[in-house]
Order: C-alpha cells, then structure tokens, then sequence
C-alpha cells in the first residue's frame, strides 16, 4: 500500500523498542536511542523508547530518550513475539511514528519482521549508518550487501512508518545525563488484539555456550592459523589472564576447531570491545565490519602486510606460536 505526501506528514516521531531479558534493560537499547537521537534532531521530533512486556527505568531518559511507552500486563509471560507484535501494531496504528528501530537480537528479529508485514511498512535489517534525508524525511537506511563488498544504502519512501534493525555494538550510546526525565505514557493489549497467540507455558534456557561476545570488555581472536582446537587453548589462557573471552573468525569456526557463538564479523557478531587480539587472522572484510570499532585492535600476523596489521594500532610481526605464550608468560 503506497502513502501519499499527505499521508506521510501523519507520520512523527522516532520509536525504539527496548530490548529487555528478564525485565532488565539491555545495553542495545540505550545504543538505540543514541541513534534515534541524532534522526528525531534532524527531524525537529522526540525520541521515544518502547517497552513490552516489561517496566521503564529512569535510565531510558538518561541515555536519550524523551518519552517511554509502555505495554504491561499478566499476559506477557517471557518472550511472545505473536502478543508483543499485536502490542506493537496497535501502538503504531494510534501513534504513527514515523522511524522505528528495533535490535537485531534474536528477540528483535523474531519480533520486528511481524510488525513490518502487518503495518505493510518493509524492514532494512543490521544497518550500519542510519541518515535522515532533510528533503523528504526518508531514512537512509545503510548496509554492507552482496558478502560485504558493497555499501547500500536504502529508503522506504512510499511507506510509513520506516523500519530498522541495527545489530548490537554498532551504533553508540550517548554518555548518560542523570538529570534528564521524561513521560511516561501506558497502553493495554486491546481485548482480542491477538485471539490465536500462542501462549508461553514455561521458559528452558538451553545450555550455555560459554560465551558473551557482545558485552565482552576483551577478545583474543583466532583465525584459520591456529591450525585446530588445542591453538584456541592456547588463546583462553591469554583471555583468562587478561579477563577476556575467546573470538574467531568463520574459517576456524568452517574448520570446526571453536564453536560458532565465538565468530565474528558479519556472519557472526558485532562487537566493540576496548581491546580486540587478533592472532593470525588477515582481516578479510567480512571479519573488519565485525570488528572494526573496538577501541584498541593488536594483530599478531607473520605475514605485515595483511589488512588486519594495517588497521592495527599495535602490529607484532612473528609467529603467533611463539608470540602468544611469551605474551601469557609475562602476565604472571
Ligand atoms: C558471505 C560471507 C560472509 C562471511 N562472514 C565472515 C564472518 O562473519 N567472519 C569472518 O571471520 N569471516 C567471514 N567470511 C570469510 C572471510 O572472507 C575470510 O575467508 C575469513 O575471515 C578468513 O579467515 P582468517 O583470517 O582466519 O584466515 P586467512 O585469511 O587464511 O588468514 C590467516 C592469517 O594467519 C597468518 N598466519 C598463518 N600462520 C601464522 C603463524 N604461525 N603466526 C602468525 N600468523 C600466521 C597468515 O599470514 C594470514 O594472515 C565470510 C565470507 C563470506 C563470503
């Protein structure tokens, strides 16, 4: 369904859903509101986080946001993406914001895609840059396609709202203000908003892979050098000395030497830690834009020349079998 001009000028506001996990809020959704701060500036429009399932905290003002709207209530027993959907057409069919951007988390993935099919809205899913068009009000919605090779960047300009995941740990939080407030308003599930919803009867969390990645303040990477699991050994000494965890990139995880939560780039996770190892990894594209933002990136390579020992701010040239077990000998 095509929206006229007119239409579109019903259109206000930048929505963000929260991301919440056991009714806290999670890091992702305050990276959000940092990016639909920039887009309501641009637009003259408020900021305004969205909470299902779960209750708003003062931190959501602090982070950014302008207003929190609420959907809470007996029904939402964890993670309904059939209920949390309903919740959220309704809120966009009273509201009509104009931008909603939602993680790409595997909550926002079940989530959002439901909400882009039933508001006849389209979705640009992981954007690495988002952009308001001052002309028209279009976002320009920017990510890496065909493999990482090229740069697209995309707008919904005959439909509203505009819709957007953004992956964990690529856009940035704004430093939190303490004494910023804001309003709170609260909706109710409308009576027969989503009659044929299935009903959760009880979580199982499965088993633990052992690995968190995306709040991880450290990583020492491995990469098809590592030769097999007993390299990745070698590099969990390293992280436990250094209060880390162990990263890779696909071809280890291809190899099947380490398992795939521990992959970055962009088949694998996102991640902006202060400091990212990356032992005999040559930075192919595909790893960078997993890992291109962490503060300070060292590249432990034989060969100087590789992408990663470029955009390394310390590259050690030598032998990584060598290099990584002095490197843990020297932290005691
Ligand atoms: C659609 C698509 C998606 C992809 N997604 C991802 C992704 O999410 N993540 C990802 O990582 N890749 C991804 N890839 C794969 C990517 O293109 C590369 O193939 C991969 O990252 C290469 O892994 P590597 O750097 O470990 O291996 P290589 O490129 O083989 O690099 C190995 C490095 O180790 C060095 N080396 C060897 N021995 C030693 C030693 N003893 N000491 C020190 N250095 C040594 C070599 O000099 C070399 O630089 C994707 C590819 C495609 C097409």
């Amino acid at each position: 369904m095509r929206i006229t001009d007119a239409d579109k000028s019903s259109y206000k506001n930048v929505w963000i859903i929260a991301e919440t996990a056991g009714g806290e809020i999670r890091p992702v959704t305050y990276e959000l509101i940092g990016a639909a701060r920039g887009l309501a500036d641009a637009r003259g429009s408020i900021v305004a986080a969205v909470v299902i399932g779960a209750e708003p905290d003062a931190s959501l003002f602090a982070y950014g946001a302008d207003q929190a709207v609420v959907v809470n209530g007996s029904e939402f027993v964890g993670f309904n993406d059939e209920l949390e959907a309903a919740a959220l057409n309704h809120l966009i069919e009273k509201y009509k914001p104009e931008i909603v951007l939602c993680a790409a988390t595997a909550r926002g993935r079940a989530l959002i895609p439901r909400v882009a099919v039933q508001t006849v809205s389209g979705l640009t899913a992981d954007c690495t840059g988002l952009a308001i068009d001052p002309q028209t009000g279009d976002l320009l919605q920017t990510r890496p396609a065909f493999g990482g090779n090229i740069m697209a960047t995309i707008r919904t300009s005959n439909h509203r709202p505009q819709m957007a995941t953004v992956r964990p740990n690529v856009m940035k939080a704004l430093a939190p203000d303490p004494s910023r407030t804001g309003g709170i308003v609260r909706e109710r599930l409308p009576d027969g908003a989503a009659p044929n919803a299935k009903r959760v009867i009880e979580t199982v969390r499965g088993g633990e892979t052992g690995v968190n990645l995306a709040d991880a303040k450290t990583i020492v990477s491995g990469g098809r050098a590592m030769k097999g699991p007993e390299g990745f050994e070698m590099l969990k000494r390293l992280a436990d000395k250094l209060g880390g965890v162990v990263g890779a990139s696909r071809a280890a995880v291809d190899a099947g030497w380490i398992a795939y939560p521990h992959q970055v780039g962009q088949t694998g996770q996102t991640v902006q830690t202060s400091l990212y190892i990356a032992c005999g990894i040559s930075g192919q594209i595909q790893h960078l834009v997993g890992m291109q933002s962490c503060g300070c990136v060292v590249a432990i390579d034989k060969n100087p020349d590789t992408p990663m020992m470029k955009l390394a701010d310390i590259a050690v040239t030598g032998d990584l079998f060598e290099i990584v077990p002095a490197l843990t000998r020297a932290l005691g």
